[in-house]
């Protein structure tokens, strides 16, 4: 018999969550992680001498309040705190949008009228729905199985459990769910705002990692799903973790350590051991093979079973279609040092927009044309720009009197058209970034002091997001829920014996939410019971 219970490829923020459930259960757990730092894509870094920042994912709320409590982040280091101001939408002719408890409705107002009231039934129908599907996050989807087997019945109760959730949400709001799940953001925000900005506020949260255009069916899910969060107990507000994204998974690590889970970085899985069709341990590029219980995975889906378990050790329509898993965010992500912050020609003083999320993205139809130019020329030439400046709220990241910057910049195309490479137009790009957001805050390009650009396909080498995913796979109807990743598979069980998904291939996917983990977790617990006890 194996020697541990269950061996964790990738230690990101849900390998984490997993081995830290895992072992406060009492199990033997080793987690093993590809690079030098635990965290994945929620990680801070020095990516400039003295300046550190979140270097992938940069903001926090969809973090689940249950694992914050369960893992006792808080008393291992994490502390988590609001904007000041949520967002800030200039527009090239001097309006501007600026959202936060006390200023939304009076920023609207100066828009449109009309809009102020779209926007309180907006928000409020938005959070109804939030509050219903946040009961089913932690939760296991209902799984679809052939035949009349005990497992069947189970998935029964489960789906009647599910059921019982939605009877929560009133017939309205089942039919504006209905909406949300099938149709356009665009074509929703047009039918209730007449503000471009109003409409660019709700729109952005609708193409962030999603390469597609506002107006494709479908993007008004991502929306959806950008709404669940909170901070603190405020729910649908954004916030920032003190020390970056890497506090919230340095804690999660505390919390697996300190109930026994070990953990290795520098420590590459390339092969998943399968014996008579069940895995049963890990091969590590350095040679050393590490046998268990359980086998999770903390991947992309499609990487683990592409790149990592031989295709024949896969039942054949298994590994077909997962090789169609849809994996590709449009995004491009920077982190800059700067000399001073930056002053907007819409509101040139320093005050509370500058510590929000500044959307340089005027109108829906400006977004649309982002897509449209990426997917013919390989990046928009007037691409879509979300600055946060997290040192306004933490100076633990930068040099006194000085900033850093995060840039997360929509739409490029995650495979260059033409056998064009990333290798040879990522400086060019991020000039253009650069040069992007010192149209609406002039002498910006002056104040960089240092750069780090990262394209689909250095997200892809540095963190294995495949085709630089933010999700591990796109937010599509056909990929969530039941069927995140596959139809059969939302169980977090994989089609070997053995073998578990805990990353955000799985339900409800993408985001640092600790979710999957949590549900993973819960999942190789059971089945641990019934074999071993
Ligand atoms: C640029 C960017 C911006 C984002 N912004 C936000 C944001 O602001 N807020 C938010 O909530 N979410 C954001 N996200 C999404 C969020 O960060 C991810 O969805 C989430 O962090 C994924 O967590 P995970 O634990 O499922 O997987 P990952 O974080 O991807 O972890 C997987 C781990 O597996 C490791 N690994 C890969 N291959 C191997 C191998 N062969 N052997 C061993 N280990 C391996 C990887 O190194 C990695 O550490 C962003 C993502 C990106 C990329």
């Amino acid at each position: 018999m194996a020697e541990l219970d269950a061996v964790i490829i990738g230690a990101g923020h849900n390998g984490l969550t997993c081995a830290a459930y895992l072992a406060m259960a009492g199990l033997k757990v080793k987690l093993v992680e590809r690079r030098k730092t635990v965290g994945g894509a929620a990680v801070t870094e020095e990516f400039h001498p003295g300046f550190r920042n979140s270097v992938a994912a940069y903001t926090v709320s969809l973090l689940n309040p249950q694992v914050i409590a369960d893992l006792k982040l808080g008393e291992h280091g994490l502390r988590i705190v609001e904007r000041r101001a949520q967002n800030f939408l200039p527009a090239p002719d001097g309006s501007y949008l600026l959202t936060g408890e006390g200023r939304t409705q009076d920023s609207i107002a100066r828009l449109s009228a009309k809009d102020v009231a779209a926007y309180d039934t907006f928000t409020t129908e938005l959070e109804a729905i939030a509050d219903v599907l946040r009961k089913l996050v932690l939760r296991a989807p209902p799984n679809l199985v052939d035949g009349f087997t005990l497992s069947a019945v189970g998935e029964a109760f489960n789906a009647l459990g599910t059921a019982n959730i939605m009877r929560g949400l009133s017939l309205d709001d089942k039919r504006i769910l209905l909406d949300l799940m099938t149709r356009s953001a665009g074509e929703m925000l047009d039918e209730r705002f007449e503000s471009d900005l109003v409409k660019a506020l709700f729109g952005f949260d609708a193409i962030v990692g999603n390469y597609a255009s506002p107006y494709t069916p479908g993007s008004a899910y991502v929306m959806l799903h950008h709404a669940f969060g909170e901070v603190n107990g405020r729910k649908g507000v954004w916030g920032h973790a003190i020390g970056g994204m890497g506090a919230i998974t340095q804690a999660m690590a505390a919390a697996a350590r300190a109930h026994g889970a070990e953990i290795e970085t520098d420590a590459a899985v390339s092969e998943v051991i399968v014996e008579g069709g069940r895995a049963v341990g890990v091969a590590l590029t350095d040679g050393r093979a590490i046998r268990a219980g359980a086998i999770v995975s903390n991947l992309n889906p499609k990487l683990l079973y592409t790149r990592l378990i031989p295709a024949d050790a896969l039942p054949e329509k298994f590994i077909t279609r997962m090789q169609r898993w849809r994996s590709g965010s449009g995004t491009f992500r920077m982190n800059v040092a700067l000399s001073a912050l930056p002053s907007f020609t819409a509101l040139p003083d320093e005050g509370d927009h500058l510590s929000s999320g500044i959307i340089l993205a005027p109108s829906l139809p400006y977004m649309e044309r982002a897509y449209d130019d990426a997917r013919a020329h390989g990046w928009s030439r007037k691409p879509v720009v979300e600055m946060l400046i997290p040192s306004t709220l933490d100076d633990t990241l930068a040099p006194a009197g000085r900033h850093v910057a995060s840039l997360f910049c929509q739409h490029v195309a995650p495979e260059l058209p033409g056998g064009k490479s990333w290798d040879e137009h990522r400086d060019e790009v991020a000039d253009l970034m650069i040069a992007t957001v010192d149209r609406y805050a002039p002498g910006f390009a002056q104040s960089v002091l240092g750069r780090q650009a990262l394209t689909p396909l250095d997200l892809e080498r540095e963190f294995g997001l495949l085709g630089g995913d933010i999700f591990h796979g796109a937010l599509t109807l056909n990929q969530l829920f039941s069927a995140r990743p596959m139809l059969g598979h939302a169980d977090y069980r994989g089609p070997l014996k053995g073998l578990y998904h805990c990353g955000s291939g799985a339900h409800p996917g993408g985001g640092v939410t600790g979710a999957p983990g949590h549900n993973a977790a819960k999942v190789i617990l059971r089945d641990h019971r019934g074999v071993f006890v």
